[in-house]
Order: C-alpha cells, then structure tokens, then sequence
C-alpha cells in the first residue's frame, strides 16, 4: 500500500502553533500547584512533616522518595 507523506518545502517551513497565554496561563497555574501538591506528598509527607497519620502515604510513595533522592530513611 502506498502512502503519500506531506512534506513541507525549504521554502515554506512548517511553524508549530502558536498557544494564546491567556488561555494556557490558567492550565499552567493549574498543574504547577498540583506537581508541587505531589512533590509534597512525595518528598515531605510522613517524613519530616505529616498531613495525614500513620504510613500509608509513606508507604506508598516510598519507592519515587528513594528515586527522587528526598531522605528517607
Ligand atoms: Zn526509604
């Protein structure tokens, strides 16, 4: 079967699109708070701080701690 690959010429570059900042700055916002709400669980919960009690949260995140390098243990 024989496929036909668009191909842009020398000539006239194919430029990525731009993204409007007003409409991505929110979604940035966004996500930068939730990896930091994550770095926190990862990297202090139940270690050198504790939201919650017991070592569920420890347990579970323990082995991206190590491979982090956060101290552990
Ligand atoms: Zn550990």
């Amino acid at each position: 079967m024989a496929q036909t690959v668009a191909q842009s010429t020398p000539t006239t570059p194919a430029l990525p699109a731009k993204l409007p900042l007003k409409a991505t700055a929110p979604w940035a916002a966004f996500f930068g708070i939730l990896m930091l709400v994550l770095l926190y669980f990862v990297g202090a919960e139940q270690g050198a701080t504790s939201v919650f009690s017991g070592t569920d949260v420890h347990e579970w995140v323990h082995d991206a701690r190590h491979l982090l390098g956060f101290p552990c243990h």
